[in-house]
């Protein structure tokens, strides 16, 4: 990707219309995940001629979109997900951002869509930070998310690359992930239906995957299950991940088995920094296919004593059983084993700066 090493600043226009005080700290006290936005959104424009140019923080508010833009029919767009953490200070921190700028790099790139330089993604979330910090949570397990996307916003019907293109940044205030502790999820492992396919967009953070994942998701709600897990389109004998978050298979061993990343699974941040922290632990970690069938055998064996899906918005999350259409497996003890709930703590605890951050993952926003 290309690199700037300064940044060029973001021209600030205030809203005049900023939720008042008393509200936001209600809003505050208990905010449901997507729902609420804060005053503002950063926001820069690329046009083929020019390039990414008038970088500003502007009102949050509605788009004002020709019926014709390329985004509404063909879905050239990518997107972002990370987090802002207030610590004790009064400081506010994000989590490897250099890794969420050059996945959006990659996304952009397999959607032909601009990149968009690591400087110009960090500052525009700094900048964005920096005006609405109030909107930070500094509640137990809250953050601000922070959503960056790209989409093409050309008035065109033809198909090709477009020529204009816009980037935004919005943030809104969540709340813990899970309220009442940790609560283990069912999976439906979908055999019919795939989410990405060999040459296709599934490394790509892009709105058509997830587009695509929605109706197996309502067969998932058909069975009871909460989240659907993905089988690869080509044998349908090996897990790839859900519709929005890598899986982990934690042996009775204490090894740590997760599907490498391919052109098909997504290659989460979350996910290369549980498998850092548990080499650091001294866990034996490998990249490798897991095969439906064995993990079946090896659950009701005993021999896998844990399995958990992991990504930034709820960081890990137990899967205590896995339901497929000639299948019903609970895993040892409902899930929310020790392993998973050890390692969420570790990596909760350096994102919210009460532990040593040792691999220099936190990226200071305001
Ligand atoms: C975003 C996403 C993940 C998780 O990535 P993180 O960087 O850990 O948040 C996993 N799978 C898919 C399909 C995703 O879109």
């Amino acid at each position: 990707m290309s690199t700037t090493t300064s940044h060029q600043s973001f021209a600030v226009h205030p809203s005049d219309h900023c939720v008042p005080d008393d509200e936001r700290a209600a809003l505050l006290a208990a905010p449901r995940f997507g729902t609420v936005s804060t005053d503002h959104m950063a926001r820069i424009t690329w046009t083929a001629a020019d390039g990414w140019h008038d970088r500003r923080v502007e009102p949050y508010g509605p788009l004002s979109l020709d019926p014709a833009c390329a985004v509404l029919h063909y879905a050239q767009e990518v997107f972002e997900g990370l987090k802002a953490y207030a610590h004790a200070d009064g400081s506010v921190w994000t989590f490897r951002p250099g890794a969420n700028a050059a996945r959006f790099a990659r996304s952009a790139t397999r959607l032909a869509l601009p990149e968009l330089a690591e400087a110009d993604f960090v500052e525009s979330l700094r900048a964005l930070v920096a005006v609405d910090k109030a909107w930070v949570p500094t509640g137990e397990e809250m953050s601000l998310y922070l959503r960056p996307f790209m989409f093409a916003s050309e008035a065109f019907l033809g198909v090709r690359p477009a020529q204009q293109v816009d980037y935004l940044v919005i943030a809104s205030p969540v709340g813990a992930y899970f309220t009442g502790g940790v609560r283990p999820v069912s999976i439906w492992v979908e055999r019919g239906y795939h989410r990405a396919g060999p040459g296709g967009t599934g490394a790509a953070k892009c709105g058509g995957n997830y587009a695509a994942s929605l109706l197996p998701q309502t067969f998932g709600y058909d069975h009871d299950c909460d989240q659907v897990c993905f089988l690869d389109a080509r044998t349908k004998t090996v897990l790839e991940e859900l519709g929005g978050m890598n899986v982990m298979v934690v042996g009775a061993d204490g090894t740590v088995r997760t599907p490498p990343v391919s052109d098909a699974i997504l290659q989460g941040v979350t996910r290369s920094s549980i498998l850092a922290l548990l080499t650091d632990a001294g866990h034996e970690v490998r990249e490798e296919p897991v095969v439906l069938a064995e993990l079946l055998a090896q659950i009701a064996s005993g021999e896998v004593a844990e399995v958990f899906a992991c990504g930034t918005a709820a960081v890990m999350t137990p899967i205590g059983r896995l339901v497929g259409d000639d299948f019903d497996v609970t895993v040892a003890d409902g899930g929310a084993g020790p392993l998973t709930m050890s390692v969420r703590a570790e990596l909760t605890d350096i994102q919210y700066g009460r532990r040593l951050d040792r691999h220099g993952w936190l990226h200071r926003l305001a």
